[in-house]
This record gives C-alpha cells, structure tokens and sequence, in this order.
C-alpha cells in the first residue's frame, strides 16, 4: 500500500491523464494481483476525492465478488458476493451502464450487505468494468455526504474502468485460488449451440476475426494517437471505397447496400469524435476504438429490430477493422495450426470453402441448418455447430477447444474429466466408421429381404469423392445452385458444363440426378437484385422464377445437355406446385433438346426428367402428371415446411413438429402409393433422409429409394441390415391406430427392444 496519499482532486474534474499514467504504472510494476486491486482502488479514491472506490469482479456468469477496496470493511473482500442484476452493483453488470444515486440506501434495488459497512456512505457511483460488450466487473465509488457526481466524473471513472479491463485482459489480476481473479479467457466455456454437421473434432480455435491484445492501453501522447486513429480512418475509408469499385461486386443487391452504410458510417464525424474524446482523456486509439465497441455491443444485445441490429453488426464489423488497422494485422495472417477449429459470428459459403479441408471444425455464433455455409461444412464433412451464444468473446485463437457436432456443443478450454468423456466418444465413433466401411459394398435389404436404394446428396466437387467412400448408390440431389451462390457472376455456358462434365466423371458411371437452379427464397445470389417479397419462402422462387425468367434455364438446360458428353442424365425441377409448371419445364428441356440436335451438338444417351415434390398441392396432382414425370424426387426439408405452416429457418418453430407426427407419415404413404400405382419412381431427399428412425419410417411407407448425405448412408444401411420392415409397419400402424400424435415413442421404444442400432 503506498503509504503516501496523493493529493486530492477537486471534485469539478477527475484528472484521468494522471490517473491513467498511474495505473499503468501498476501494471507495469511487478506485483501479486491483489497487491495490484489495492493500489488501484486507493489511487482511484484519492484522486476522485471518494470516501470507497471498491472493485468487483465476475466470479463466475452469475455472481460478482468484491475484491478489493479502499473504505469499507476490507474482511469483506472475497466474503461478499452478490447475484447479476442484484443490488446497485448487479443492475450495473446486467445494464452495462452506470448507475448513480445520491441516497444509495434509500435507492430502489439497494441490497444491503452488512459486512461491508457500506450503510455509512450516501453517495454512490458505479461503472461496469466491460471489454467488448462483455461486463468483467464493476468499479464502484462512494461518499459519506450526499452529493451528485457529474458528468465528467462518470466519464472519467468509465475510461478508468476500460483500462482495469484491458489489464484484467492482460492476466494482470490474477491470484492463485481466486475464482473471480482467474484470467477471463482462461476459466472452462461450455457453448450449447444447434448441429449444423455432425461429426466430432478436437483442436485449436482459430478465430476468423482475430481479437486484438492491447499490450499498452494508455498513452502519454493524445495527439500523435489521434494521428494515429486518422490515419487508421483513412484507410478504412479507402479500403471500403476500393470494395465499392472492385468489379467482384455487381451495382446492384444487398452487397452494396451493406458497403454503403459502411461507408456512411466510416464517415460518421460523431463515432470518430467520441474516440478523439476517450483519447483525450488517456486512452490509447485501440481502446477508444473499443470503448466505442462495446458501446455498439451492449445496444446489439438489447435491440430487438432486426435491421437495427445487422447495422449495429456492420458498426462493430467496421471498429474491427479500425482494430486491425491499427495494430498493423490487416487479413487473417495468422498461422493455423494443424487441428484448426474455426470459430466466426458467421462466415459466408466461399470464405468457408477458402478455409476448406484445413479446417477440423467450425463454430459459429450465429447462422442457420440451411445456410449456404453449413452446406458447405456438409460437403467438407467438417463438424458444425450453429448458434453457440457468446462463443466469439469467450474463444481466443489458439485455446483448446472440442466440438461435438452431433450434440450441437463445444467445450472451450476443457477440463481434464470432460476431455476424457470426449476421447471416448471419439473412440466409439471410430469403431462404428469401421463398421459402415465393412458394409460399404453390401446392399440396403432388411431382414424381410425389403431392398433400399441409398443415394446421397451434393452440390460442390468436394462432395463426389463421398460417393465411393460412403457406398452410395448414385447422386439423387445435386444441388446446381452452389456453384451460382459461391461466385460473384453467373458462371458461363461452358464453365457450368465443364462442372457438369467433371460431377459425371466423378460418379464413374453411377446416376446423378441433377437439379435445376433452385434460387429466391433463402438462397439470394449475390448478383442478383433482391426481391423485396414480404415472404420470400413462399415467394418467386426456384421453378417460378426459371419460368417467368427462361434465359438463365435454357442457358442451364445446353451446359446439362452438352457435359453429359453423350452420357445418361436426369434432370428434375424444384418447387412444382403444378402440372402445368411441370409441362411447362419439361417441355422447354425438349425444345432444348431438339436445338442441340438441329445444331448436331452430341446428346445425352439419355435424359430422365423429373419433378420434386415440396409443395402439398402436388402430392393430388391429376395422374396424368405422374405418368408424366419420369421420377419424382420428395423435397421433405420444403414439403414439411409447407405442410406443418412452420418456418424451416425459424429455429422457434423448426423442430415443434416432429416428422414422424402421424399426420406427415401419413401423407409420405399416400404419395408413395400414388407414384406406386402410377408406376412413377419415387424417392426423398430432404435432411429427414438422413435420420435413421425416419429414413426406416419412410422406407416402411414404402420409399424405396432415400438419399441423404453421405455420413448417413452407413447408419442407415446398418439399420436397415437389422430390422424387419413389415414388423417396422406393423409397429407404425397400431401407433397410429391408437391415436398417437406421433409415432416416434412407439417406433423408437420397439428399436431399442430389439437391440437396434437407431442412434
Ligand atoms: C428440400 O426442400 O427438401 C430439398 C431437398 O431442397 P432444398 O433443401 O435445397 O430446398
Ligand atoms: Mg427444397
């Protein structure tokens, strides 16, 4: 403790310069991470002219612990604790805003806590102690007599509170057996998130933003960090001006309209004024930035308006950018180690790919099962986790980190018992890869000699090697619209054929089935001007938007006709909703057909066309449309959504209703028997495919082709392998018979009975 009181400061302004300069003389001191707390409370009394100045630190999520104070009963330290969002203090870290009050006992919400003998002093003033938008603590300081801090006085004690966080950050805290005082980035993260992709992986986190550490959080020269903060402007400026140019980028779409407002607010003369400010009064450029981010944080978190909030995302994209600026870490420069596990707030579908094969795992803080990036992960087979809340601000590069993708969680920084349970998951998911590659070339039949045909689906080149590796049977979905979402431009006539060429190469001989251009809805291609639909799911879309715009098609229809080389192809078209629109397709790829041979361009030796079916409208189509169509593939993902009025991307309404609900079953089986009596080849391609207990309910429906991706074809097949399909109806039928909503609870209870493999 020093053992001389600095002079005290007039209570008009808190000199934060001098105060700043002291604190950094502290961290830079040698010293325990208590003896640091002391001084640091003692000085910031002093020179605040405050009967207390107490730090508090977050223990763990929920609770704060005070650690160090000057003025109230220092027995008190590391005994008292209080509950986020009890007390003054707990309102401070739940609103990561200040709180004041003259009369801190008679205030609402004042807790008292009798150990501290904090009933003494009237006055009160507290700051959170954040980083980021994340509250660490919260500094407190108080006065016997009653009196009103002002304004200056707040600022100044939340500039202090940036800088304890910053060396907090730094590990300048930390005590041996002190919760609250570990480092924030050391304690275990659990993330409980959403699969995107199953599959297990364990590795380093790689972040795809890196955080920038801020060795020095104070500066002695306010006007060469100001400098430095311009210049760091007018490179962001330039950098989004350059993007705005680039040819990369087409005039039009959502791109645009999202540089424009980076652009805007690059320019933003009160957003740049406010950092001058906080380097005024001490702080380095990288921490003004900062304090301005978690400014932006704590308002994302509150705001509920969803393009309020992608602008606060694009604010904080930007001060991310100022950030690497500044620190002179422009890219990702990075090295990534050999076991890299990707964690981003979100990452689009080519970013993902640039990573592709390096990476072991990817966790995202945001993002949907439907993304373009979780197909992507999908076609790399690379563990995914979606939606793990506060991922990015807990991970930092190079932590330990275990993703189970099949569970939907990651373990940051993980304890010994936890890595253990994991090792053995691992160990018992090899043995079961064994068990798949042992099948890999024998036949889907159950015991009843019931045989099933098992494709899988794809939709990028990394996918085709999966064909041979998973033992599928052909490609029943190739979705083309991925290589349209991954570029900037609508690929060319012969780029698209050259794919085309090289997918049926790949497949040696086995069918794909190529699906035209799915687009609209969910999947906007960036060159593409958006729609403003209000419901886009249900809007111009897929087979409607081809129709009324048949360049595109046609242009798709000779790249399929001319990579097929003269080999067999099937084509089908999304989103039929009608005959009509069926006839109408089918009869433009005819035409097509007969423009290839009026050209003598060589042509398919075959070409099978047919229609999915995820709209319920067409599941009573006339039978005429059924003799038509050569095969008819269940787009279940579509279909579900459509039949249950429940969103496939909305993540409230997404799993409400359970696609073994009788209902749904149901109406799987008549369409099968209505394709069956018409001798229509049938088959199901959405996700529930590649589910084990539904893809047996299916095939008990009698679907007797499923495709799926490609991880899924060994579990099924095993499954398949084990049971009894008429037993499977069987159990499914009295199910229904006795009024059950779904048939799950039946289905599953009887598998586990007889020992079968469903997991
Ligand atoms: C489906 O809807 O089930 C389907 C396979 O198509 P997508 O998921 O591409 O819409
Ligand atoms: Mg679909």
């Amino acid at each position: 403790m020093p053992d001389k009181k600095p002079e005290k400061q007039n209570r008009q302004g808190v000199d934060s310069r001098t105060l700043l300069k002291r604190l950094r003389d502290i961290l830079a001191e040698q010293g325990e991470g208590q003896e640091r707390l002391d001084k640091i409370t003692y000085i910031i009394a002093c020179s605040m002219d405050a009967d207390v100045c107490s730090i508090y630190l977050r223990r763990d999520e929920k609770t704060l612990e005070l650690c160090a104070t000057e003025g109230l009963n220092p027995e008190s330290v590391h005994q008292t604790r209080l509950r986020v969002g009890q007390g003054l203090v707990g309102r401070i870290a739940d609103l990561a805003r200040p709180v004041q009050s003259k009369d801190a006992p008679a205030a609402k919400g004042f807790r008292y806590m009798p150990e501290t003998g904090e009933e003494v002093f009237s006055s009160f003033l507290g700051v959170p102690i954040q980083r980021l938008g994340e509250v660490l603590g919260v500094l407190v300081v108080q006065n016997r007599e009653p009196r009103v801090y002002t304004e200056d006085e707040v600022y100044g004690l939340e500039v202090v509170a940036m800088v304890i966080a910053e060396m907090a950050e730094l590990g300048a805290f930390t005590a041996e057996g002190q919760q609250a005082m570990a480092m924030p980035h050391q304690r275990p993260f659990f993330a409980k998130g959403i699969v995107g992709q199953e599959g297990v992986a364990e590795g380093h986190v790689v972040l795809h933003e890196p955080h920038i550490v801020i060795a020095n959080p104070v500066a002695d020269d306010p006007e060469s960090e100001k400098k430095r903060l311009a210049e760091a402007f007018a490179k962001l400026q330039a950098e989004i001006d350059r993007m705005l140019k680039t040819d990369q980028l087409a005039a039009t779409g959502e791109h645009r309209e999202v540089l424009e407002a980076y652009r805007m607010f690059a320019h933003d003369r009160g957003w740049r004024q406010r950092m001058e400010a906080s380097i005024e009064s001490g702080l380095a450029a990288e921490v003004a930035v900062e304090k301005e981010q978690s400014n932006t944080r704590t308002r994302m978190e509150r705001v509920t308006d969803a393009y309020l909030r992608e602008r606060l995302h694009d604010l904080d994209d930007l001060a991310n950018r100022l950030l690497r600026i500044l620190a002179g870490r422009d890219g990702n420069g990075a090295d990534m180690p050999d076991d890299a596990i990707l964690v981003a707030r979100n990452i689009g579908p080519a970013e993902l790919l640039d990573y592709g094969r390096k990476l072991k795992g990817v966790v995202l803080e945001e993002g949907s099962v439907g993304s373009h990036a979780a197909i992507v992960a999908r076609a790399l087979a690379i563990p995914l986790v979606i939606q793990a809340a506060r991922i990015t601000r807990e991970a930092l590069s190079g932590d330990e980190i275990l993703v189970d993708g099949d569970a939907g969680v990651a373990h940051l920084r993980p304890e010994e018992s936890v890595k253990t349970a994991f090792h053995e998951k691992i160990a018992m998911r090899a043995e079961a890869q064994e068990e798949y590659a042992a099948l890999r070339d024998l036949p889907a039949v159950s015991t009843d000699g019931q045989r099933i045909r098992l494709e899988m689906n794809a939709g990028l080149m990394a996918d085709l090697p999966s064909l041979e590796g998973s033992g599928a049977e052909g490609v029943g979905l190739y979705r083309t619209e991925l290589q349209f979402l991954l570029r900037s431009s609508v690929p060319k006539r012969t780029e698209q054929a050259d794919l085309y060429s090289r997918v049926l190469d790949a497949a040696k001989g086995k069918p794909v089935t190529f699906r035209t251009l799915d687009i609209g809805s969910d999947k906007v291609l960036p060159y593409m001007k958006r729609q403003d639909e209000p419901n886009p799911a249900m809007g111009w879309r897929a087979i409607r938007l081809g129709l009324d715009r048949p360049g595109v098609m046609r242009m798709q229809f000779q790249s399929l006709l001319r990579g097929a080389k003269g080999r067999p192809i099937r084509v089908m078209f999304p989103m039929i909703a009608q005959f009509d629109e069926f006839r109408a397709a089918r009869d433009m790829l005819l035409e097509e057909i007969r423009r290839e041979k009026t050209k003598r361009h060589s042509l398919p030796s075959d070409v099978k066309i047919g229609a999915m079916l995820e709209t319920p409208s067409l599941a009573f189509a006339p039978d005429q449309f059924f003799r038509m169509a050569d095969f008819i593939s269940i787009g279940g993902n579509d279909l579900k959504q459509f039949f249950f009025a429940a969103d496939r991307e909305n993540e409230r309404v997404r799993r409400r209703y359970d696609t073994l609900n009788v209902s749904f079953l149901s109406f799987i089986e008549q369409i099968a028997n209505r394709c069956n009596d018409n001798d229509t080849p049938v088959s199901f391609c959405g996700e529930d495919a590649g589910r084990p207990v539904e893809a047996l309910a299916f095939a008990a429906m009698g679907l007797r082709t499923l495709s799926m991706r490609p991880a899924s074809v060994g579990p099924i097949k095993r499954l398949i392998r084990y049971v009894d399909l008429g037993k499977t109806k069987t159990i499914i039928d009295q199910a229904r018979a006795s009024g059950e909503q779904s048939v799950r609870p039946a289905l599953e209870g009887w598998l586990k009975s007889i020992g079968a493999p469903y997991r």
